[in-house]
C-alpha cells in the first residue's frame, strides 16, 4: 500500500482498494503534510474500501490560505452575481449526470438506502439551481432618510472564507444547503465532512473543479474533530462556520468561534415530538409515525423520536406501530427490498445499542425491536432493529437525550394542553409534528409549539425554498429559503452626499 506522502490522487482509476484520496485543494488531489490515514469501510460489510488523510494543522492551514487567497485575488467573488449562477445551474447538471456514482458513494459510506440516497442526490440540482436564482435577487435598499441632500443604501457582500463542516447522514444534501448559498453569495468555501463519510464530498469537489469553479474556491480537507475540525474553526482566516452536527459539537464550535468572533450557523441535534391526537386519522397517522422514526434508520436530525399519543388511541397506536416496526425488512442497502440499511458507523452503533439497553433499565416496555438485527450474507454489518419502546416518561434519558438510530419512544398524554407541555419540555427545538382532523387544533398547537419545523398530518419534508433550523439547543440561524444567502454575506451601508459637501464642522458660517 502507498504511503501517505504518496497520495496525490485517488487510485480509484487503477481499480485497486482500499482507494487513496488526498486533499483537495486548489482543484487538485495534494498529498497532506502528515501520515495520519483515515479507514473508510463499508458499514453493511465491514470492508474498508477507501482511506483518507486525517489532515494536520498545517493541511487545514494550506487548505485555508488557498480559500483566502481566492476571495482576495480570484475571480470569484468579482464576478457577475449572473455568471456564478450559469456555475450553479451547470454543476447541478454535472450532478445529475453523475447521479448514480454520487448516491453508491454515500451508501458505500454511511449505510442508508440507495433508494434514499438517490432522492438526495437527485434533489441536489433543484437546490442548487434555486441558489442561482437567489444570487440575482437584490442584495440592498435604497433607505428613507431624515436628512436632505445624502443618499444611503446598503449593499451585501459576501463574508469570506465559510468553513462548512458536515456530518455523516446525507453528507451531500447537507454540504449543499452550505456551498449553494455560499458560492452564491461569492464566498470560498474549505469544508470538512465527517471522518465516516468522507470521500463522496471529495468527488463533489472534483465535479465542481471539473465545472469550471476558479482553483482554491472549494476545498476539502479530511479529517476528525480533533485536529481537523478544530484547526479549521479556529483559524484566523475563516470568516465565518457553517456547521451541521451535534449539539455538544456545535457547543464546543460556538465557544471556539466566539473567542474570535467568527460568524456561526448551527444545525443541530434534535428529539422531535411526534403527536398524536385521537381525532387524526390513524392509518395515515401511524404511517407518518413509522417514516418519522424509521426513515434514514432515525439516522436523522428530524427524527420524530418522541411519539405523544392521546389516551383515547394510544393502545391501537403502540399495537399497531409495534407490528409496521417488527415488519420492516431490514437488509443491505443497495437492496431495493430493504426498508432499513445500517448504522452509519459502529461508535454510533454501540451508542444506540447502549440507549437500548438504557431505556430497558429506566422502565421503558420494548414492544418491538430491542437490539442486534442479523442479515444473512452480511455478518459485519451494523443493522439494529427497528425498535419501540411504550410507556416512556418524559424524564427518561430515553426521551430526553438523542439517540439518532430507529428507536421511538412512545408517550401516553391525556389533554391538549398536556401535549404541548410534554413537547416542549426538552433542550431541543428542532421539528415537530401534529396529527388531528381538526383544523382549528392543528394551527392552534402547531402556534404553541417550540420548534423551526412543524408538519401537520405529514411529516420529514423538507425542501430549498423552505427555511430549516431549530429553536432552542437545535441550532442558530436557517438553512434554505429566500434569506440563505444572508447567512454567507455582510451588509455595507454607503452614504452618498448629494448636496454641496460638508461644513467646517467648527466654523459652520465659513
Ligand atoms: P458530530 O458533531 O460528531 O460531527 C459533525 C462534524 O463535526 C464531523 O465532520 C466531525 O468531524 C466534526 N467535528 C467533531 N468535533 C469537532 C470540533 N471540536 N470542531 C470542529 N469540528 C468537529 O456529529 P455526527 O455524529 O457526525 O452527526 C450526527 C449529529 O448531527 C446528530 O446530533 C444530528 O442530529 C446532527 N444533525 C443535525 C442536522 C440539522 O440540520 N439540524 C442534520 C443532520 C445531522
Amino acid at each position: 500500500m502507498s504511503s501517505a506522502r504518496d497520495r496525490g490522487g485517488p487510485a480509484s482509476a487503477l481499480g485497486r482498494e482500499p482507494r487513496q484520496y488526498g486533499l483537495f485543494i486548489d482543484n487538485a488531489y495534494v498529498a497532506p503534510a502528515g501520515d495520519g490515514v483515515l479507514d473508510v469501510d463499508d458499514p453493511a460489510t465491514g470492508t474498508v474500501w477507501a482511506q483518507v488523510p486525517d489532515a494536520s494543522v498545517d493541511d487545514v492551514d494550506r487548505a485555508v490560505r488557498s480559500a483566502a487567497r481566492a476571495f482576495t485575488e480570484g475571480p470569484w467573488p468579482r464576478l457577475r452575481a449572473a455568471d456564478r449562477a450559469k456555475f450553479l445551474i451547470r454543476f447541478g447538471e454535472a450532478i445529475a449526470d453523475h447521479a448514480v456514482e454520487l448516491a453508491e458513494l454515500q451508501v458505500r459510506e454511511n449505510g442508508k438506502l440507495l433508494r434514499e440516497m438517490s432522492g438526495q442526490v437527485k434533489l441536489m440540482p433543484e437546490y442548487f439551481a434555486y441558489y442561482a436564482g437567489l444570487a440575482q435577487m437584490p442584495t440592498g435598499y435604497t433607505n428613507p432618510l431624515h436628512l436632505s441632500d445624502m443618499l444611503n443604501y446598503t449593499v451585501r457582500e459576501p463574508v469570506g472564507v465559510v468553513a462548512a463542516i458536515t456530518p455523516w447522514n446525507s453528507p451531500l444534501l447537507l454540504l449543499t444547503w452550505k456551498l449553494g448559498p455560499a458560492l452564491a453569495a461569492g464566498c470560498t468555501v474549505v469544508a470538512k465532512p465527517s471522518e465516516v463519510t468522507p470521500v463522496s464530498t471529495l468527488r463533489l469537489a472534483e465535479i465542481a473543479a471539473e465545472c469550471g469553479l476558479p482553483p482554491g474556491v472549494f476545498n476539502v480537507v479530511t479529517g476528525l474533530g480533533q485536529p481537523s475540525g478544530t484547526a479549521l474553526v479556529t483559524h484566523p482566516g475563516v470568516d465565518k462556520i457553517a456547521f451541521t452536527g451535534s449539539t455538544a459539537t456545535g457547543q464546543a464550535i460556538a465557544a471556539a468561534a466566539g473567542r474570535s468572533l467568527k460568524r456561526v450557523s448551527l444545525e443541530l441535534g434534535g428529539k422531535s415530538p411526534n403527536i398524536v391526537f385521537d381525532d387524526a386519522d390513524l392509518d395515515v397517522a401511524i404511517n407518518g409515525l413509522v417514516a418519522g422514526i424509521f426513515g434514514a434508520s432515525g439516522q436523522t436530525c428530524m427524527a420524530g423520536s418522541r411519539i405523544l399519543v392521546q389516551d383515547g388511541c394510544y393502545q391501537r397506536v403502540v399495537e399497531e406501530l409495534a407490528k409496521r416496526a417488527d415488519a420492516i425488512v431490514v437488509g443491505d442497502p443497495r437492496d431495493e427490498s430493504s426498508e432499513l440499511g445500517t448504522i452509519a458507523c459502529r461508535r454510533q452503533y454501540d451508542k444506540v445499542l447502549r440507549y437500548i439497553e438504557v431505556a430497558k433499565e429506566d422502565g421503558g416496555r420494548l414492544v418491538a425491536g430491542g437490539g442486534v438485527a442479523r442479515v444473512p450474507g452480511l455478518p459485519n454489518g451494523l443493522f439494529v432493529r427497528p425498535t419501540v419502546f411504550a410507556d416512556v416518561t418524559n424524564d427518561m434519558r430515553i426521551a430526553r437525550e438523542e439517540v439518532f438510530g430507529p428507536v421511538a419512544a412512545v408517550m401516553r398524554f391525556d389533554t391538549e394542553e398536556d401535549a404541548v407541555g410534554i413537547a416542549n419540555d426538552t433542550p431541543f427545538g428542532l421539528a415537530a409534528g401534529v396529527w388531528t382532523g381538526n383544523v382549528q387544533r392543528a394551527h392552534r398547537v402547531a402556534g404553541q409549539l417550540r420548534a423551526g419545523t412543524v408538519w401537520i398530518n405529514n411529516y420529514r419534508k423538507t425542501g430549498y425554498a423552505t427555511p430549516f433550523g431549530g429553536y432552542k439547543q437545535s441550532g442558530v440561524g436557517r438553512e434554505n429559503g429566500p434569506d440563505a444567502l444572508r447567512e454567507y454575506t455582510e451588509e455595507k451601508s454607503v452614504w452618498v452626499d448629494t448636496g454641496q459637501g460638508i461644513k467646517d464642522p467648527f466654523n459652520p458660517r465659513a
